[in-house]
């Protein structure tokens, strides 16, 4: 259902001028089964040393450059986004994987959705050229600025980036799935539900005894914040607050069992607006950390921008 554009590949691995050259496939989940499959597609056609990445592949900030140079690849094809302009690589080569759906379909829906109504059309990569006519606008890396004053549909699947959207443009925001042509709604009360849960969160910080903190900086490409680390880091000092440093690849709950009474994680916000109900310690993000610091309660969000 997606065009992993088997022959751009070939080309790619060809102007390489190498005999055997090894190249690296990394996909997210979703997609490493088709990835197998064109791997053999390849391999039928041209000779490489080919490998799929088995582990994470979270966004275009999970670049696995750095991770793989042991093996000394020629080329990496990382499938499913498209590259960062903040995020530097040499061997990647970004194949966004557009949806091959039934665009007439997904078209007429839309349409008759909108009716004469001015609405901004938000989407992520694979849909990007199916809704070409719409002048959609694309998420990258999680972020996108569009023109406040049109109303929000959002197209695709899930619902953190419209719930995000809802959040940061502070209205209501429509959702159409193009794969099972469901309409959907993100109102306020959602919004409102989350950012109460999270300033709830922050406001806990307050009648905690905080002696130590655990600081975790994640390494992979796209999420290493340094800047931000440094600037947590000297705020905790000022504050006279306790800290562990840690540098993660991958966060997970199980892993996080130091003795800290709380965690800041200085990576993809995700992990703490999506997950933080699975870790046993209160997690948060850095600018969540700063609300409580400055006892701040406008709610901030978490955003990667360099
Ligand atoms: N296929 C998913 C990808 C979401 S990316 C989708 O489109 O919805 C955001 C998620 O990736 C986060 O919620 C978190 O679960 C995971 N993630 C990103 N970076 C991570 C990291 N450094 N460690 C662990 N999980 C990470």
């Amino acid at each position: 259902m997606y065009d992993l554009e088997t022959e751009r590949v070939i080309e790619e691995i060809k102007k390489l001028g190498k005999e055997n050259p090894i190249v690296i496939f990394q996909a997210p989940e979703g997609l490493k089964l088709e990835v197998e499959k064109e791997i053999e597609k390849i391999k039928n056609k041209i000779n490489i040393t080919p490998f799929l990445w088995l582990n994470s592949c979270y966004g275009a900030c999970d670049l696995i450059e750095d991770k793989v140079k042991i093996v000394n690849p020629d080329l990496i094809i990382h499938y499913g986004h498209k590259k960062l302009d903040y995020v530097n690589s040499e061997k990647t080569i970004f194949i966004p994987a557009y949806y091959k759906g039934d665009r007439e379909k997904i078209i007429r829906d839309i349409k008759e959705f909108i009716k004469n109504r001015e609405f901004n059309v938000i989407t992520t990569v694979q849909f990007e050229k199916i809704l070409e006519e719409f002048n959609p606008h694309v998420i990258i890396g999680c972020r996108v600025e569009v023109d406040s004053n049109k109303d929000l549909l959002f197209v695709g699947t899930g619902r953190f980036h419209p719930l995000m959207l809802a959040y940061k443009y502070k209205k209501d925001v429509f959702i159409y799935n193009p794969i099972s042509y469901k309409f959907d709604k993100i109102g306020r009360e959602e919004v409102e539900k989350f950012i109460r849960k999270r300033l709830s969160a922050v406001a806990k910080l307050k009648f905690m005894d905080i002696k130590k903190v655990g600081v975790v900086l994640s390494v992979k490409k796209g999420q290493c914040r340094k800047k931000k680390f440094y600037e947590i880091i000297n705020l905790l000092e000022k504050n006279n607050i306790n800290y562990l440093s840690i540098l993660a690849d991958e966060v997970k709950p199980e892993l996080l069992f130091y003795d800290v009474d709380a965690y800041i994680i200085i990576a993809c916000p995700r992990i703490v607006l999506d997950d933080y109900i699975l870790y046993k310690k209160p997690i948060y993000t850095p600018e969540e950390f700063k609300m409580f610091l400055n006892s701040d309660f406008n709610y901030k969000l978490d955003e990667v921008r360099e």
